[in-house]
């Protein structure tokens, strides 16, 4: 309830008229309700001033928990028309915003039915309300961090073997290490060894991993609605000296990054204040992504930790702090925290260690 009022603040400030909800995370985070990928039209419709109002088909309403104080369920049959049902639930209001993921399609027919319609993201309103955890979202994040942690403090143990295994191998393992150890969904594990470890979205494939070399492991899940995401890069056999100096500025870079992550401060100074320790000990071609990205219901949601970006961090911002060093061809690494901004300062949710581990299993 509280939820759907800030909603209705922010469209009145806006100027938005009606909010179409359908796939993504905006409407659960809303409703409670997440729509499936279905061909068949969802989408709860927020007319400002009216009832909100879910078009569902009548075969998912069963799964739908209705919160009459929050919506109504709007089911429809085969045979009906989903497109007229939404397009007279808005009416006259032509001022509308549109879940990012809205199939196409939809998007397409909703434009026929509602001629002179100006259209934007839902995002630009529910983002910045998103962005911000309450007391719940965070303890349901803390929970999603302590399980990625418990299958990071494997790796780093040597619980989970890598030579002489593939990466597709070992992604594989971390995925079942994440279920075990409380998540629902295993959204991606990452796993770029020796040359891949330069690639910061390497696929995992057939490489088989060698004594000696750099392992960058990605991985994170979702628990309870919420995600986890976290970063750990070990080495398989003593680093070359060029790569301890390359990890120890990136340590350092990242230390950085979460150390500037105040309240206050915009999420572009985070990025600079990591940016500009990796670019002064002369990698900075080298660190070819933003900082970071905000987590809740998402992997990745506002706000982004990137330049441009002037938001200031307020008590509840959470966000990864990830910078990454990759030499093309050679060998990369990259050290990923989620944080949460909070009026006593940074707080980091994962606590495994950030020093070069070498793990010779
Ligand atoms: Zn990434
Ligand atoms: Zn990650
Ligand atoms: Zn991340």
């Amino acid at each position: 309830v509280d939820r759907l009022g800030r909603v209705r603040r922010r469209m009145d400030e806006l100027g938005v008229d009606a909010l179409l909800l359908s796939l993504g995370a905006d409407l659960p985070w809303l409703t409670g309700y997440e729509a499936m990928p279905l061909e068949r039209l969802t989408m709860l419709v927020v007319p400002a001033g009216s009832p909100a109002s879910l078009v569902v088909p009548r075969l998912e309403a069963p799964r739908v928990q209705e919160i009459p104080e929050v919506f109504g369920l709007n089911p429809w049959a085969e045979n009906d028309d989903p497109i007229g049902m939404v397009a007279s639930l808005v009416g006259s209001r032509r001022r509308l915003a549109v879940s990012d993921r809205t199939w196409a399609t939809f998007v397409l027919a909703l434009q026929q039915r509602l001629p002179g319609s100006t259209w934007r993201p839902s995002s630009e309103v529910t983002g910045p309300l998103r962005a911000v955890k309450d007391a719940s979202e965070i303890l349901a994040l803390v929970a999603a961090s302590a399980g990625a942690d418990r299958v990071a403090s494997q790796l780093l143990g040597g619980d989970i073997h890598l030579i002489g295994r593939t990466e597709r191998d070992v992604s594989q393992d971390i995925g079942r290490r994440l279920v075990a150890e409380g998540h629902q969904k295993v959204n991606f594990a990452i796993v770029g060894s020796g040359p891949n470890s330069a690639s910061p979205h390497h696929e995992p494939g057939a490489r088989v991993i060698r004594s000696g070399e750099p392992v960058v492991c990605d991985f994170g899940g979702t628990m309870n609605g919420y995600c986890s995401d976290i970063t750990r890069t070990v080495w398989t056999g003593p680093p070359s000296a060029e790569e301890v100096e390359m990890y120890e500025v990136l340590q350092r870079a990242q230390a950085i990054g979460v150390a500037a992550a105040r309240t206050g401060i915009r999420c572009e100074d985070v990025d600079g204040a990591a940016r500009t320790v990796i670019a002064a000990n002369g990698y900075g071609d080298a660190f070819i992504h933003r900082t970071g990205h905000g987590i809740g219901l998402e992997e990745h949601e506002d706000p982004y930790i990137v330049a441009g970006n002037r938001v200031e961090l307020v008590a509840g911002h959470a966000f990864s702090v990830e910078p990454g060093i990759y030499l093309a061809g050679r060998f990369g690494a990259r050290i990923e925290d989620i944080v949460v901004a909070s009026d006593d300062g940074p707080r980091a949710l994962n606590a495994v260690s950030h020093d070069l581990t070498v793990v010779e299993t």
